[in-house]
């Protein structure tokens, strides 16, 4: 099995009837590079960076950033790489970051929030990307974004650091900006989104949280965190057409775009890119090898118009891609 998923580290990854998508690998550190070139994944489709900020005891300068950054894009090069500003607050505070207490941090000031109010450490972040920008193909995505003044806060920023850069001469590269659909209000409104931003990227771990209105760290809620929920659906498919509508691509990013049950269905919407964990991306290219995507339009008609829960969404994939899961 290993054998035979390792041949597929060198390919493309297409569907049986020729719809080409993206498989990405997500990382936490630079030491997951090795794994993401082993399993062949086409990109890196999310570098989450708080690590970078846990894994200290205190903030790391600009230029310990920049290092890590130019490497993560110069060993990619010239696939793309999506690092994401920090993400902080939530279930991942910063202990040498005083930070106020908050009773219900998931609803508190985290990500962008976070950054949009503490801009030195922000400013810093992107800095540090812009100048690793010039080694590779670089995309910045701003995570937690809920209303269209964040993004352009958050965008405007980058452009006065990006100019600033530009006037003292420091070599950068072209980068797409783009925000992840991780916030319902966001994926509602993600047409207008799409108006403005270079790229969405579906976070459904914190979409289904806060969808469902279910803590994702809590056990005892676990059983409402159903990503194949028509309520779910529904969301990720219209930001898939929100996307396709203004002419962007849109990517998942996260841990449903490895979710075998799941794959069929974002391949029927028409998802453009998928990214995981490394581990998961040669049985994911696998998959979708084995899938019809122009068949499988009419499983994601039923399962948006007539599906009332998970269980029967589940009932209906299984029974549309016989003998593949
Ligand atoms: C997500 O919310 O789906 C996501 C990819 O981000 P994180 O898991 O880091 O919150
Ligand atoms: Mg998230």
């Amino acid at each position: 099995n290993q054998k035979r998923l390792a041949t597929l580290r060198h390919h493309e990854t297409t569907s049986k009837d020729g719809v080409g998508v993206m498989l990405a690998a997500n990382i936490g550190t630079a030491s997951d590079l090795p794994a993401v070139l082993e399993n062949g994944a086409e990109a890196i489709g999310l570098m989450r960076t708080e690590f970078l900020y846990m894994d200290a005891d205190q903030l790391p300068t600009e230029d310990e950033q920049f290092n890590v950054y130019r490497q993560v894009v110069q060993s990619m090069a010239p696939r793309p790489v999506v690092i994401r500003t920090l993400d902080i607050g939530g279930d991942k505070p910063l202990p040498y970051l005083k930070t106020k207490h908050e009773d219900n941090p998931f609803m508190g000031e985290r990500a962008i929030r976070q950054s949009l109010a503490h801009q030195k450490i922000f400013r810093s972040q992107l800095r540090a990307l812009l100048r690793a920008s010039a080694f590779g193909n670089l995309r910045i995505m701003f995570p937690m974004i809920a209303t269209l003044d964040e993004f352009r806060q958050a965008k405007a920023i980058y452009d006065d650091e990006r100019s600033k850069l530009t006037t003292a001469q420091v070599p950068m590269g072209k980068v797409k900006v783009g925000m992840m659909v991780e916030v319902p209000a966001a994926a509602l409104l993600a047409d207008r989104f799409a108006q403005e931003v270079d790229f969405m990227s579906v976070g459904t771990n914190d979409l289904i949280g806060y969808t469902m209105a279910a803590d994702r760290t809590n056990q005892d809620v676990a059983y409402l965190y159903q990503p194949y929920h028509p309520a779910i659906l529904r969301l990720v498919d219209r930001i898939i057409h929100a996307g396709h509508a203004a002419g962007i691509p849109v990517a998942m990013c996260g841990e449903m775009a490895g979710d075998p049950i799941a794959v069929p269905l974002l391949l029927g919407m028409g998802l453009d890119e998928f990214s995981m964990g490394a581990g998961a991306v040669l049985k994911t290219r696998e998959l979708i090898g084995q899938l019809n995507a122009h068949d499988l339009q009419s499983l994601v008609e039923t399962a948006l118009n007539s599906a009332s829960t998970s269980q029967e969404v589940i009932t209906m994939v299984q029974a549309a891609v016989p003998g593949v899961l």
